[in-house]
């Protein structure tokens, strides 16, 4: 064979090449119009029957020199590609999506504007215990200056034995402190019919790790008209998070923060790892504010301070920590509650830092 022959066969394939391109991509801007028209009807992206009809009628034609089953992946790969396409187009169209809303959303909570720009934090107890160590909690977070006050009153613990929360009561108690000191009440609820009552207490309805995928609960905090402030599931990814939000916002509530708190690897350093680059494409992708939760992602005191700064300094809209008045005794979470002098000096090291503008 001539060189002259084999540029002429190769100049056929690269022609060849290019026409392959050019039916994809046809076939793409078919398939991306068929997904648009399947969305109208509401039906299901992918239909097997149809898959099945296609790959039969393209090996009942195959005259080779391919073989049937080499045909069928290459297919397969390209209509694969085809339903990525149309996912893609759904995900452009997700209501949470920055690509939907190009702007910030701010969530304002008692004078906060959480996505304002700017670091907000939320102080509190892991769980309300009494009226008197809440309200000393309080007194210290109004003291400096901070808006916002967390307690879980209906604790989704693991062991069915542990304290599970004061309920109703705890958020009365919330309620009252909340009052009494001018601050805002960010709390947990678990089960969607507590919703409707809880909604009379508290400023901002917590939706907890373990619930993050608990879809009747998501959708009863989206037709609730208060913020949400919806944690990642332990072992969530960033996709499952932004569903997650996605259920809230489809019910009508735009007020959500997001909250990293930490996943579950097999690093037992830390009670989970803290996923600080979750925060920047959580701000890439969604529209949402994005706070980090540093104690339940570290689970370790002497690890609150850098990770608050670390947080702040990727670009989260808040950090909340747990703050109690005599951690040791504490009914929940014990080991990494922040005592008050603790939290004096976590807050004066992000004050001298410049971490915290009150
Ligand atoms: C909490 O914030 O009280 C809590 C239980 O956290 P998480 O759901 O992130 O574990
Ligand atoms: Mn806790």
């Amino acid at each position: 064979m001539g060189n002259n022959e084999l540029d002429q066969l190769r100049k056929r394939v690269d022609e060849l090449n290019l026409q392959l391109l050019s039916l994809i991509n046809e076939r793409a801007l078919l398939v991306q119009e068929i997904g648009r028209a399947k969305e109208t009807q509401g039906v299901y992206r992918y239909d097997p029957v149809r898959e099945r009809h296609m790959l039969d009628l393209i090996k009942e034609n195959n005259n080779g020199p391919f073989e049937s089953s080499t045909v069928e992946h290459l297919f397969k790969e390209i209509f694969k590609a085809g339903l990525e396409l149309q996912a893609d187009d759904h995900r452009k169209a997700l209501l949470v999506s920055r690509k939907k809303k190009p702007e910030d959303t701010i969530v304002e909570v008692n004078g906060e504007k959480i996505g304002d720009g700017f670091p907000h934090f939320v102080f509190g107890p892991c769980s309300v215990e009494s009226y008197e160590q809440v309200a000393k909690v309080a007194a210290s977070v109004k003291e400096k200056g901070f808006k916002l006050l967390r307690g879980g009153a209906y604790k989704p613990r693991t062991s069915p034995y542990d304290f599970q929360g004061l309920g109703l009561e705890g958020l009365k108690i919330l309620k009252r402190v909340a009052k009494e000191y001018d601050l805002g009440v960010i709390s947990e609820i678990v089960h969607p019919n507590d919703i409707e009552t809880a909604v009379e207490y508290l400023d901002v309805i917590q939706i907890g790790a373990r619930n993050m995928q608990n879809f009747e609960l998501l959708k009863a905090a989206g037709a609730a008209d208060k913020p949400v402030l919806l944690k990642r599931g332990l072992s969530a990814t960033i996709e499952e998070f932004i569903n997650a939000a996605e259920y809230i916002m489809a019910q009508g509530n735009g007020n959500i923060i997001l909250c990293e708190r930490g996943i579950r690897t097999y690093e037992r350093a830390t009670r989970n790892t803290l996923d600080i680059s979750a925060v920047p494409i959580l701000k890439q992708e969604t529209h949402l504010p994005v706070m980090v939760d540093v104690t339940h992602s570290t689970g370790r005191r002497d690890l609150l301070l850098p990770a608050a700064k670390a947080a702040i300094a990727i670009g989260a809209d808040g950090v909340m920590a747990e703050v109690h008045p005599d951690p040791a005794v504490a009914l929940s979470d014990n080991a990494q509650q922040m005592d008050l002098k603790q939290f004096d000096d976590f807050v004066t090291a992000l004050q001298e830092a410049s971490f915290i503008r009150l």
